[in-house]
């Protein structure tokens, strides 16, 4: 039997079916109750018209709705993005940004508040590690991103959501795939088919994990350098999963599930944006089916890089695609006058 605290959000379709079985209801209802959640994005038990008073009582008794709520929220100055922060019930706090393009709307989801990984460039790797989120908590903040955009009576619907706000995935692995089960149900929130993608600053067992499970989910991998030592200084993780360790991981996943995958890169001013990086690079995914991100420095306040000039980001795009036949995007910059940029999340005291 579910503890009484049973957040409905972090229930798979199955589960949630199963739950109301088990007292004696029928599967109608789960079916409902279902809709009220994903279509109704409903916020409260009292929202469900539908269901019998007999079926409410019993869900208000054994479950709740977790509902994330707002201590703060941002524009950007263009409009385009809007970044939430959320309390959850044991007074943490994490940040959710609700991205709009053109025409679609991305919601970039925390998987835990802070991290542990410390890469020294991020924010959140800045502030440290609190603890994982729950299932419920990771999908409650895409609820919430698809409330606001039907709050502002945006034509635009949720259509994609990247777990790359605060914290790292793969170290948090079984509630994130239970959200991205749950987000990715067709009746549901309906993210199936690559909506979803999932950055991981190189956990090589849980890339390998994700290899074996096969669920149609976009891999990126925070690469940033492409040699051991190099690495190891930005991104403190790779001194537990090397370089050589996560490439053959990467391989792996593309040779298992044919399929591509991206490759990350905060392009920082001299440090690993030259001609000599890109070639670096170059050799080390060629033959992968891979394409790489290049992401021009956020600032943070533990950091004192700078970004990369426009002009080394074009020149290091040049010699992927015309070296190696390796796609590359340089990413929109979006909500960095509001600190909502990657690497910029981090959830003041
Ligand atoms: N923990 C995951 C996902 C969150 S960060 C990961 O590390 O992949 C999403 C991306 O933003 C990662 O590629 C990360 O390395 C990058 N990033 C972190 N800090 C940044 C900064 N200050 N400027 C630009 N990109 C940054
Ligand atoms: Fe954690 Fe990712 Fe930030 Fe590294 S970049 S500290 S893994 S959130």
């Amino acid at each position: 039997m579910p503890s009484p605290s049973t957040d409905l959000y972090g229930l798979t379709r199955p589960e949630l079916l199963a739950l109301v079985e088990s007292w004696g209801f029928s599967p109608g209802h789960a079916a409902r109750l279902w809709k009220y959640l994903y279509l109704g994005l409903a916020a409260s038990h009292d929202e469900m018209p539908e269901i019998p008073a007999r079926v409410r009582s019993r869900l208000a008794a054994a479950t709740h709705i977790g509902t994330l709520p707002v201590s703060v929220e941002t524009g950007s100055s263009d409009g385009f993005t809007r970044k939430f922060l959320l309390g959850l019930p044991d007074g943490e706090r994490i940040e959710t940004v609700l991205m709009r393009f053109t025409g679609r709307a991305t919601a970039c989801v925390s998987s835990q508040a802070g991290c542990a990984m410390g890469c020294v460039f991020c924010a959140t790797g800045q502030m440290g590690y609190r603890r994982h989120l729950a299932a419920g908590e990771i999908v409650s903040q895409a609820v919430h991103a698809a409330r606001a955009l039907r709050a502002s009576r945006e034509p635009r619907r949720l259509r994609n959501v990247v777990l790359m706000g605060m914290g790292e995935p793969l170290h948090n692995y079984d509630a994130v795939m239970r959200a991205v089960d749950i987000l990715r149900d067709p009746s549901g929130l309906g993210l199936g088919a690559g909506r979803i993608t999932l950055s991981t600053v190189g956990v090589v067992p849980g890339i390998r994990r994700m290899a074996d499970e096969a669920r149609p989910i976009h891999l990126a991998v925070s690469l940033h350098a492409a040699n051991q030592h190099e690495r190891a200084e930005l991104v403190p993780a790779a001194r537990k999963w090397p370089l050589d360790e996560l490439m053959d991981a990467c391989r792996y996943f593309c040779a298992t599930l044919g399929r591509r995958i991206f490759f990350e890169w905060t392009l920082i001013d001299g440090k690993n944006d030259t001609a000599d990086h890109a070639h670096a690079v170059g050799r080390l995914i060629q033959g992968l089916p891979a394409q790489v991100n290049l992401i021009p420095l956020n600032p943070t306040a533990g950091y004192s890089g700078s970004p990369s000039h426009s002009e080394a980001a074009r020149g290091f795009q040049r010699i992927l695609a015309d070296g190696y036949g390796l796609p590359s995007t340089v990413r929109q910059r979006r909500g960095i006058d509001i600190a909502a940029g990657c690497g910029q999340l981090a959830a003041p005291a």
